[in-house]
């Protein structure tokens, strides 16, 4: 009928399954939503237990979403988290690699870096997204189709006083997506980067205010150094949605041909 017909052409996702690591806050639990929305079924992979199940039961009616804990510094368990997605719906068609840390406060100066810190950083940002990268390939290059998204970011680009590992870690990504999306091309699976700006999760809201403990900014002070002088545009403030649409897009069929791209979602902010 035409009601189908319609529900058909606004479910971008129908009968997609992803695995989301991340997903329990944030921009990952945003894409969880945006996807669901979409008529994909969702696996959530975090280290956040409960706010990970409250998400997927939030979202879950229909067997829609559930959580598993997943440590992407382990691949054992990314591993895990992918083949319970197919285990538990016999096939994985998006992998967003999307969880991240910033690193330890303050952002020390050059001069003042933990290098443990460098490599807690890189493990979770650019060792946990290969891990995903490859357990994800394991299962979809056999099947010739899926797309993996990795959430790199505009400070992966443009770096950023103090942002060392980060920085470092999410230029790594964006390497790791182009160096695969190459090996991938023939076989049917897709891998692009997403680059979001500042947006006020958790992760940047504790990043912005480690910045400056000794000013002792109440929590909408910081909200908003997040928000406005962070992001210079047009009076519109970026929001986790607007990624998650963005990571919509790169999953669904309308970006069949696109591969081994950085999707830029910064108001221009980068460019300027
Ligand atoms: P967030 O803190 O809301 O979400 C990050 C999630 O990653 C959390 O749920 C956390 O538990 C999870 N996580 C952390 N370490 C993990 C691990 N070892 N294994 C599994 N999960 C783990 O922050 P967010 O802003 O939504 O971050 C999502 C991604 O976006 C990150 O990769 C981040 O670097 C990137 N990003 C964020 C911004 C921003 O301004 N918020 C900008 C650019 C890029």
């Amino acid at each position: 009928s035409l009601f189908f017909f319609y529900v058909r052409l606004i479910r971008r996702l129908a009968g997609k399954i992803a695995v989301i690591t991340g997903g329990a806050s944030g921009i990952g639990k945003a894409t969880a939503a945006e996807f669901v929305r979409n008529g994909a079924r969702v696996v959530i992979a975090d280290i956040q237990d409960d706010l990970g199940r409250a998400v997927a039961a939030e979202l879950g009616s229909d067997n829609a979403c559930c959580y598993t804990r997943c440590d992407v510094t382990d691949e054992a368990q990314v591993a895990d988290a992918v083949d319970l997605a197919v285990a538990r719906h016999g096939k994985l068609d998006v992998m967003f690699n999307n969880a991240g840390i910033t690193g330890s406060p303050g952002w020390p100066p050059l001069g003042a870096v933990d290098l443990a810190d460098f490599d807690r950083v890189m493990a979770v940002n650019a060792r946990g997204v290969l891990a995903g990268l490859k357990h994800a390939a394991r299962v979809m290059v056999p099947r010739r189709r899926g797309s993996i998204i990795c959430t790199a970011s505009a400070t992966g680009l443009c770096g950023g006083m103090g942002a060392i590992a980060y920085s470092a870690s999410k230029a790594t990504v964006i390497g790791l997506v182009r160096a695969v999306a190459a090996e991938m091309a023939s076989s049917g699976v897709r891998v692009n980067a997403i680059s979001p700006y500042a947006i006020p999760t958790p992760l940047a809201l504790a990043t912005v205010a480690s910045w400056h403990p000794e000013r002792g900014l109440s929590a909408e002070e910081i909200k908003r150094m997040v928000e406005i002088d962070l992001n210079v545009m047009y009076g519109t403030k970026l929001e986790e949605e607007d990624i998650a649409r963005a990571a919509l897009y790169l999953a669904s069929d309308d970006a069949k041909y696109v591969n081994g791209h950085n999707l830029v979602v910064d108001g221009g902010t980068t460019v300027s």
